[in-house]
């Protein structure tokens, strides 16, 4: 963890407004772990820019308020929005993941309005999406 923390992994304006803890549980917290170790810090390495996360860690109570799906990796700390703030560099960053760095599943959300994209320890799947 070098580049990311696990407030602004966990951090939600929804959670705030409605008062839902979201700190993340251990098995949370050793998942987002391997996601940043894995992707996301090699990520910014390579990008040479700063990445803002939308959004990371969500309890389930979170979920439920952002109309998550049920299985969604979130949940589990296994998955990370990110944006850097033009469809261009979302583009980029999208390209740099599905070419060069492990992940279990990479999703370009609304023409790269932001990027999904999600890590586990064992079993990735390598899919890509768009949404
Ligand atoms: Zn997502």
């Amino acid at each position: 963890m070098k580049y990311f923390t696990l407030k602004e992994l966990s951090h939600s304006d929804t959670a705030l407004a409605r008062g839902i803890d979201n700190y993340p549980t251990a098995e949370a917290i050793s998942n987002l772990t391997e996601l940043v170790n894995n992707v996301l810090d090699p990520l910014r390495e390579k990008y040479g820019k700063p990445i803002r996360i939308s959004s990371g860690y969500r309890c389930p109570s979170l979920n439920r308020s952002v109309n998550g799906a049920t299985s969604s990796q979130h949940r589990l700390g296994q998955a990370a929005d990110i944006t850097v703030g033009s469809k261009e560099g979302n583009r980029a960053l999208f390209e740099i993941i599905r070419r060069e760095l492990p992940f279990d599943q990479l999703i370009d959300e609304r023409d790269f309005s932001w990027v999904h994209v999600s890590y586990k320890k064992s079993g990735n799947r390598k899919q890509t999406l768009k949404l």
